[in-house]
């Protein structure tokens, strides 16, 4: 039983990592843990106040006779901010992070940005007695005084800033009138929405057999899995299942969350809720500011909105009785945290689903390998969805196999088969996405003509090129002479693979002149609603040819594309990751999924130089499950998640020496725990940045536990140890990207 508590008093503002220590008494001993709502002595004057447990512990900070005690635990059930501070702690302890880092990550916290106020003018006396003040001030030729009582004639209440800058009424002048009693100047708060729309006229989609019946399930079911996870292809009707629980919800008086990836969160899906849900919704992004996020959070939790509908961070609305949570897309990498803590949306969910009682359900049409395994071990449960709810087929699929283009003496990027369908589309008017797989754009180096990468012999990952003529694993630092000929063919087309949208847009352009293209990437989609306003361009049938990378696998229905071509599926396929399989079946079927989503049916080209890969066949063949067979099989041989657990941990130094030193006795603490086994150390693929030396080390163990061991006897060497003094560090479990 810990003998201490450390309280923090104040969480609305920025100040987290003050906290204070106190004495738990016997009394209370059993009642008390992380994120209890307590009631403390404080200051001089002792006066009580509330405040939450963020730790326990049995050492005093302080003699101990200088502590206070608490003095209880107030009788009211358990506050919101109970429950984030709880799942803090969680967060803290198995995504890797200090308290404090998991506090500012969950708590909505106000930056003391003042509340926007709308101020109006209304008349404080009757129009008659108006008319005495008009007439009396016209003689008087107080014209300021006229100009307004003139309006106040007219209107019933002013805006107080119109007032200000077009009547050009003086503070003073308005101020004198309030004194006398002529003029009420109001304030009331504003909320500020960022998004306006108003509810539509109902809503009339019948759910077909297969949506209504996974509703059913769903809402009625006690089993209480860790989550419910709906596979349906693109298009099958998910969003309509989402809906309709989220209804339910809404009767049986409770809240939602709904994450989308921020790139689908356009005009056209929030459109779809608002027009549903009316102002019950609230949206959440990642641009709004400090001030429209805070206020998200206090109309969640004054009840004013029942859903909201945001990226990863949404998961943190304090909602007083969440019945709900979504996760759409569930394999989006965008639901990984890059930041410390690195937490996993689909992990801080299934902890909050537990503590609230609260139902999660995550749909995709690629689902991760994780997932799906989780529903092949029960912990999931699993619904298929496989017609599209509006009719219609699936694309018919080509793959291109360049080794053969490269030995037909067709050296371009575009294999003739694109060539000539983009052609047929071209005349017959009809659109064409030209994908690029830029994901895991790293340096990875394949043969041209047999399609073979080098891969490291101990980790099955692709090899990277690095200066020095030398290839790396980034996962256990093995190295070996870059050879530009091939040790499984003997041509010598070894080669590093670079092809940007900016080189794929000019040679669209030479060989298609006719042809209006956009292009599609970071550099063009930088500023505000960049990315919208392109695709919005390209639905209005503005372009004939979009160009882009995996940016332009989401988000819009594209009625007249009828061709989709990838260009270099192989560009994911080598990424140095253990998950490179995996990330190349999710885009490509996604990317498919966009062709012939109207009425006319679409058709895909597949470019690759590893036709005989798995991930490519099944994507070609839109075949989840022997995709999933596979890849599975490769998880398990190699011991990599989501069968075995990984864990990262990245060394970061000025100073060459300390960041070796200090990987090195991180990877003997992680060697020494039970049931764990070490890669490395090695360099990170970066290994210097901005005069940082990075270290990596990688850890798997046969579950998470165990990972979350090792972390907290490194966090122990690290208290331990000078040489950390220069380094910092930072923990990722089941990393899925790669620095
Ligand atoms: P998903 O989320 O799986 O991609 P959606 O829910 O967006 O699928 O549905 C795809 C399209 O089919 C949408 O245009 C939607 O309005 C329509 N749709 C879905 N369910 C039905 C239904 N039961 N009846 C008619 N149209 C439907
Ligand atoms: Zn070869
Ligand atoms: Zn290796």
């Amino acid at each position: 039983m810990p003998r201490y508590a450390d309280v923090i008093i104040d969480i609305s503002h920025e100040q987290l990592d003050k906290s204070f220590q106190y004495i738990i008494p016997e009394g209370l001993k059993g009642q008390i843990d992380v994120g209890s709502e307590v009631s403390v002595p404080f200051g001089r004057s002792n006066r009580m106040i509330n405040g939450y447990v963020i730790g326990l512990s049995d050492v005093a900070q302080f003699d101990e006779s200088k502590l206070k005690a608490i003095e209880g635990v107030p009788p009211k059930g358990m506050a919101i901010e109970s429950r984030l501070i709880r799942l803090a702690a969680w967060i803290k302890e198995n995504c890797g992070s200090t308290m404090i880092q998991a506090l500012k990550t969950v708590l909505p916290v106000k930056k003391k940005i003042e509340e926007k106020v709308k101020k109006t003018i209304i008349p404080a006396v009757t129009k008659e007695e108006l008319i005495r003040y008009l007439e009396e001030f016209t003689a008087k030729k107080n014209v300021a005084r006229v100009r307004l009582l003139s309006e106040l004639m007219e209107e019933e209440s002013l805006d107080y800033d119109l007032v200000k800058t077009k009547l050009k009424i003086s503070p003073q002048t308005l101020k004198g009138l309030e004194e006398k009693g002529i003029i009420k100047v109001e304030s009331r708060i504003v909320r500020r929405n960022p998004v306006r729309e108003k509810q539509g006229e109902g809503y009339n989609l019948t759910l077909n057999a297969s949506q209504q019946a996974i509703a059913d399930d769903i809402s009625s079911d006690t089993e209480r899995p860790d989550a419910y996870l709906i596979h349906g292809i693109t298009g099958s009707g998910k969003t309509e299942v989402y809906m309709e629980l989220i209804d339910r919800t809404i009767e049986e008086g409770k809240q939602t969350i709904m994450l989308i990836p921020e790139i689908a969160l356009t005009y056209q899906t929030v459109k779809r809720f608002y027009k549903r849900f009316g102002d019950r919704v609230s949206i959440m992004n990642s641009r709004l500011s400090q001030g429209e996020r805070y206020d998200q959070f206090e109309k969640a939790k004054t009840g004013e909105t029942d859903i909201i509908i945001g990226p990863r961070s949404a998961l943190f609305t304090p909602f007083p009785n969440l019945g709900l949570i979504i996760i759409d897309e569930e394999h989006e990498s965008s639901y990984k945290s890059e930041t410390v803590p690195r937490y996993h949306a689909r992990d801080v969910a299934i902890a909050l689903g537990k503590m609230c009682d609260a139902k999660v359900v995550l749909g995709s049409a690629t689902p991760t390998v994780e997932s799906f395994y989780a529903a092949s071990k029960g912990r999931f449960k699993l619904y298929t969805m496989t017609e599209r709810a509006t009719g219609g087929e699936l694309a018919d699929t080509h793959v291109v196999d360049m080794r053969q283009e490269l030995r037909n003496g067709n050296k371009s990027i575009i294999s003739n088969k694109l060539r000539d369908l983009i052609t047929d589309r071209l005349d017959k008017k009809e659109q064409i996405m030209l994908f690029i797989n830029r994901r895991g754009y790293e340096s990875f180096v394949s043969c041209r003509a047999c399609g073979k990468a080098v891969k490291c012999p101990h980790c099955d990952v692709a090899l990277t090129e690095h200066g020095g003529g030398k290839l790396v694993c980034h996962y256990c630092g093995y190295e070996e002479p870059f050879d530009r000929t091939c040790k499984f063919c003997g041509s010598h087309y070894v080669a590093g693979f670079k092809a940007g949208t900016q080189k794929i847009e000019k040679l669209v352009k030479e060989q298609f002149p006719k042809a209006r293209v956009l292009r599609m990437d970071a550099d063009t989609t930088s500023a505000k609603d960049g990315h919208e306003k392109i695709l919005a361009a390209f639905a209005d049938k503005e372009a004939d040819i979009l160009i882009g990378t995996q940016m332009i696998v989401k988000g819009h229905d594209f009625s007249n594309v009828t061709l989709v071509g990838i260009l270099a599926a192989d560009l994911s396929l080598y990424a140095a990751n253990y998950m490179s399989g995996e990330r190349t079946f999710q885009l490509l079927t996604q990317a498919a999924g966009r062709a012939g989503r109207g009425l006319l049916s679409g058709e895909v080209v597949i470019q690759t130089y590893s036709p005989d890969n798995y991930a490519i066949i099944a994507a070609a063949n839109q075949d989840y499950e022997s995709f999933y067979d596979s890849e599975i099989m490769f998880r398990q041989l190699m011991e990599y998640p989501p069968v075995n657990s990984m864990l990262l941990i990245l060394i970061s130094s000025l100073d060459e020496d300390k960041a070796k030193k200090g990987a090195g006795l991180l990877a003997d603490t992680a060697a020494k725990s039970l049931g764990a086994k070490v890669i490395g150390p090695a360099d990170a693929p970066i290994s210097r940045v901005k005069d940082m030396y990075k270290q990596v080390v990688y850890v798997k163990g046969d579950n998470r536990q165990t990972l979350v061991d090792v972390k907290n006897y490194c966090e122990e060497t690290v208290k331990n140890s000078a040489v950390f003094a220069d380094c910092s560090i930072i923990y990722d479990f089941n990393p899925i990207s790669f620095f």
